[in-house]
């Protein structure tokens, strides 16, 4: 029996967990059995979203956290039908061979994952699970500055210089025109306490 991999993957904001959520529920109708990995590193409002939006079926779904290095030694995914991954930008490249793995045991498997981190650049994994998907659907959510152009950019508004820095409040979503806009007025963006209202200085 062969598998079956799709990505899901754009920018923040886009609605990456919203779709990974409406494919898990899909499954559920269909009686499917569910297993939901996400990394340690993101406890956060997305998982925390398709715990709530499953609510009623959680029951039939298993939520695993795991080390962003812990896939090379997963065992408990062998009863599932449907593997869910999310926010699978963050695990080590280990991921890939598990997911190749995965589709040769005839699972269905959903990841979604950021595409860039906030540089432009390809995060961790997502280019390579691209590659294998069987489909890939590319979200985006609409540019905050403008809010007329699909956004490709997950703009950070804090000064952090490391890869990884958690938290939907850190960042906002914007085009290619605006984000070059604002990389070339001094300062950037301001952030504003509540995290929105933003302007360019
Ligand atoms: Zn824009």
């Amino acid at each position: 029996m062969a598998g079956y991999i799709k990505v899901i993957t754009g920018g923040m904001f886009s609605g990456k967990s919203q779709e990974l959520t409406r494919l898990i529920e899909r499954a559920l109708i269909a009686e499917l059995s569910v297993e939901i990995f996400y990394p340690r590193v993101a406890e956060r409002v997305s998982v925390r979203d398709i715990r709530t939006r499953l609510d009623k079926k959680r029951h039939a779904v298993t939520f695993h956290e795991i080390e962003t290095t812990q896939f090379a030694s997963i065992g408990s995914w062998d009863s599932a039908d449907v593997i869910a991954v999310d926010e699978a930008q963050f695990f080590s490249p280990q991921i890939v061979e598990a997911v190749k793995r995965w589709r040769h045991h005839g699972k269905t498997v959903y990841i979604a994952g950021l595409d860039m981190d906030y540089q432009e650049n390809p995060f961790g994994s997502m280019g390579a699970l691209m590659c294998l998907a069987d489909d890939v659907v590319k979200l985006h959510a609409v540019c905050t500055q403008c809010k007329q152009h699909p956004a490709m950019i997950s703009y950070r508004l804090t000064q952090d210089a490391e890869q990884i820095v958690v938290g939907e409040s850190n960042y906002t979503a914007l085009c290619l025109q605006c984000y070059d806009r604002v990389q070339m007025a001094e300062g950037g963006l301001r952030y504003s306490a509540v995290g929105s209202a933003l302007s360019v200085d």
